[in-house]
C-alpha cells in the first residue's frame, strides 16, 4: 500500500497494488510537464489506484488525442496520466508518493530526446525511444 499527494495536499491518493516498469521518461512532453530534467513514472492497475480526496482539483490535459495527463489545478502537480491504447492501467508520477518504495526504476527512455545539459550517470539501460 502506497499513499501519495500533490505539492499543496489536497489531492491525495492511495495504491493498492505494486507499481510496475518504473521508467525514468526523457522526452520533451514529460520535461515539459515536470519542469525537469526528466520523469519518472511507474504503471499501476487503475483499480489499484484510488484518489482519497481532492477530486475536484484533479485538471485533465490532453497533448495528443487519447493520452490524458492529470495534474492539481492548484498547486501544478503532475499526478498520473492515462492513455486509451493501455486501458486498464494509470502511470503514476512517482515522485508524488510519499510511502518507501521498494520497487526501482529500470530504465531511461526516450533518451534520444534528452535534455542536452543533462548526464545520466547510473547503470541502467537505456533507450533511444520506447524499450523494445
Ligand atoms: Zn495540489
Ligand atoms: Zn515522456
Amino acid at each position: 500500500m502506497y499513499q501519495g499527494s500533490c505539492l499543496c495536499g489536497e489531492i491525495r491518493y492511495e495504491i493498492s497494488g505494486e507499481i510496475k516498469a518504473i521508467v525514468c521518461c526523457h522526452c520533451s512532453e514529460c520535461r515539459k510537464a515536470q519542469g525537469s530534467a526528466f520523469a519518472t513514472n511507474g504503471v499501476v492497475a487503475e483499480n489499484d489506484f484510488k484518489l482519497l480526496s481532492g477530486e475536484h482539483l484533479l485538471s485533465r490535459y490532453e497533448p495528443s488525442r487519447g493520452y490524458a495527463k492529470f495534474f492539481c489545478s492548484r498547486c501544478g502537480s503532475p499526478i498520473i496520466s492515462k492513455s486509451e491504447q493501455k486501458p486498464g492501467v494509470v502511470r503514476v508520477r512517482i515522485g508524488t508518493i510519499e510511502s518507501v518504495i521498494t520497487e526501482r526504476p529500470m530504465a531511461h527512455i526516450f533518451v534520444g530526446s534528452k535534455a542536452n545539459w543533462e548526464e545520466i550517470s547510473d547503470s541502467l539501460p537505456q533507450f533511444e525511444n520506447f524499450p523494445p
